[in-house]
C-alpha cells in the first residue's frame, strides 16, 4: 500500500507525475519522482498553492525569462517590469519587450533606454521556503523511502505542505552576481543550464540541509527544524542573502 510521503494518506490515489524539479524551470523525464511517493492531492496542492507562486517570483522568475525556459505548457515565461512586460523567446539570452506605453517604444528603439532592471528580491519569500522543503524531501525520498518519514523530517513536512500559522523557517540566498552576469552576457543554452542543476542534500554537522544550484546561486534550506541559521548571519549581503518565511 503506497504512502504519501507529505501527508501520510495511505487511502490516495497516484495518478499525476511530480518532478523533483518542476518542469518550468527545466525538469524533464530525470527529474519524475516515483509515481506512489506523492499522492494526487498533495501534488495538486503543491502545483497550484506553492509552485505557481514561487515560480513567478525571483529568482526563479529570472532565470526562466532571461533563459526562455518554456513552461508545462511549452509557453514563453512572462515578467513585468517597469518599461513594460518582457518575455522569453524560448532562444536563451533573447527576451522581448512588450513596452507599456508608446513612448517607451520610441526610446528603446532609437537606443535612449539600453537598460532594464529587475528587482532582485524575493516576493514569495514564504512559497519559495516551501518549494526548497518540498523539492528536499522529494530528494530524499527518491533515494530511500524509509528515510523520508523519518520524524526527523515531520516538521518540514508540515511546513511544506500545512504550515501552521505563526511557523517560521528559514532559507539561505547565496550568489556570485559577477559570474552569473557574465554567463547572461555571454549566453546561456538551455543544456547548459540543465547540465549546471545540482539537487542535493547534504549533511552539515549531523543536521540534512537541502541545496539547490542553479548556475551561480544557491538556495540552501534546512530539512530538520533544530537546525538554525547560527554562523550563517556573518556571511555578507549581497553575496550571502538570509530569509526568514513566516506563514
Ligand atoms: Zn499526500
Amino acid at each position: 500500500m503506497p504512502k504519501c510521503i507529505f501527508c501520510k494518506t495511505e487511502n490516495g490515489t497516484y495518478k499525476t507525475i511530480s518532478h523533483i524539479l518542476p518542469e518550468s524551470l527545466g525538469g524533464k523525464q530525470w527529474a519524475c519522482l516515483p509515481q506512489d511517493l506523492e499522492c494526487d492531492d498533495c501534488n495538486d496542492y503543491f502545483g497550484s498553492k506553492v509552485e505557481r507562486l514561487a515560480l513567478n517570483s525571483f529568482p526563479f522568475l529570472e532565470f526562466r525569462s532571461l533563459l526562455g525556459i518554456p513552461t508545462k505548457k511549452n509557453k514563453s515565461p512572462k515578467q513585468e517590469t517597469s518599461l513594460g512586460t518582457i518575455k522569453g523567446t524560448l532562444c536563451p539570452g533573447i527576451i522581448g519587450l512588450d513596452p507599456k506605453f508608446k513612448e517607451i517604444e520610441k526610446v528603446v528603439s532609437n537606443g535612449q533606454i539600453t537598460q532594464l532592471r529587475i528587482l532582485a528580491e524575493p516576493t514569495e519569500s514564504l512559497a519559495i521556503c516551501r518549494l526548497l522543503l518540498k523539492m528536499g524531501l522529494e530528494v530524499v525520498a527518491n533515494d530511500s523511502f524509509d528515510d523520508a518519514m523519518k520524524t526527523k523530517f515531520d516538521a518540514a513536512r508540515e511546513f511544506a505542505r500545512k504550515p501552521l500559522r505563526g511557523s517560521k523557517w528559514w532559507f539561505l540566498l547565496c550568489c556570485n552576481h559577477k559570474l552569473l552576469f557574465t554567463r547572461f552576457i555571454n549566453g546561456i543554452t538551455l543544456k547548459e543550464w540543465t547540465e549546471g542543476i545540482k539537487l542535493e542534500v547534504i549533511n552539515i554537522e549531523g543536521g540534512e540541509m537541502f541545496h539547490i544550484k542553479l548556475l551561480d546561486m544557491s538556495l540552501i534550506t534546512p530539512l530538520e527544524k533544530r537546525i538554525l541559521p547560527g554562523d550563517l548571519k556573518s556571511l555578507s549581503e549581497p553575496d550571502y542573502r538570509l530569509f526568514w518565511s513566516e506563514c
